[in-house]
């Protein structure tokens, strides 16, 4: 236990990037993907919805980019930009200040935090986004971060609106000390009560998801999907190697592994993803309206008999299986 504590050089800090050393370079005429080695024209990556044409591998996006290939052109209407990062602590470390760190990231990415909320339609239904963008401080959850998932939850609990989290993450945001480790509490509370009002939480953990994300919100959801090969973990694999001293079994901390294991619901590759999400949130309606009564603007046949939802054959008539 004692070298739990120690603070000699046997466990170096590992920062998530390490976990995977060549990460892809998106800018340039040419690039190499990092799983298949093959040499790819950027334009063609970039039409394959960022996945590399010859070996599936799915490139980092970022948080726009996301919402970009999600939603529905021009439907996206953005939430709370205005929220903005305090300094608690005042907190400065050989790199310089927090605040500084903050601003200079703001003008760089032209973000003003980590997650960008809103609300949009996927093939025309409704639905609420909470996307976390890595380029920013490695989507760490600070109190911003927590602030505007919760409006997002809170906003979906009083409109029914399926909320979508899309989530990638470093873990807490150290900066903001106890402040940042109370967003795990605070999201995962505000999704408690979305539960509560009976109104789905879909999560998709795409590369790379850790630390107090993982730990919190993203993996409490009702539907918990990830994309292909995306690293998902509290600690990173080398973290733990260093600590547990024993070999991790191979593909350790992949999506694929969760799915065996029975930690994700499933793995859905971006070509198919929009379709997936629309038919998800079909047989959520579906079941409100059994609930409620409610009617399915873009489902016309909602009141009449409809599609086979069930998978027996059976026909429904008012939402009742026949
Ligand atoms: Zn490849």
């Amino acid at each position: 236990m004692r070298q739990f504590f120690h603070r000699g050089d046997k466990f170096q800090p590992v920062s998530v990037d390490d976990e995977r050393l060549n990460q892809p370079q998106l800018d340039g005429l040419w690039q190499k993907c990092p799983n298949c080695d093959e040499t790819l024209y950027s334009r063609e990556v970039e039409h394959n919805l960022n996945v590399c044409p010859k070996c599936d591998y799915h490139f980092r996006l970022g948080a726009r980019e996301r919402i970009t290939l999600l939603l529905d052109e021009g439907s996206f209407d953005e939430w709370d930009t205005d929220v903005r990062t305090a300094d608690p602590l005042e907190f400065i470390d050989p790199s310089g200040s927090y605040a500084t760190k903050v601003e200079k990231t703001r003008s760089k990415t032209g973000e003003s935090e980590s997650l960008i909320t809103g609300i949009g339609t996927i093939e025309g239904r409704p639905i609420a986004v909470a996307v976390a963008d890595f380029g920013f401080m490695g989507a760490s959850m600070g109190s911003v971060f927590g602030e505007k998932l919760t409006r997002a939850v809170e906003q979906s609990a009083q409109t029914g609106v399926p909320l979508l989290s899309v989530n990638a993450s470093g873990g807490a945001r150290m900066h903001e000390g106890l402040f940042s480790l109370m967003q795990m509490a605070k999201t995962v509370a505000a999704f408690a009560r979305l539960g509560e009002a009976r109104v789905p939480h879909i999560s998709l953990l795409v590369d790379p998801c850790y630390g107090g994300v993982t730990a919190s919100y993203a993996t409490v959801a009702d539907i918990i999907m990830a994309e292909p090969g995306a690293l998902i973990g509290f600690a990173g694999p080398r973290v733990i190697e260093q600590i547990t001293k024993q070999k991790l079994p191979d593909g350790f901390q992949t999506a694929e592994f969760f799915l065996d294991h029975g930690m994700i619901d499933l793995i859905v590759d971006r070509a198919t993803l929009r379709r997936r999400l629309a038919d998800l949130l079909d047989h959520y309606a579906r079941a409100r309206q059994v609930d409620r009564g409610e009617s399915i603007p873009w489902i016309p046949n909602a009141n009449g008999s409809g599609r086979e939802l069930n998978g027996n054959g059976a026909e429904r008539q008012n939402g009742v299986a026949q």
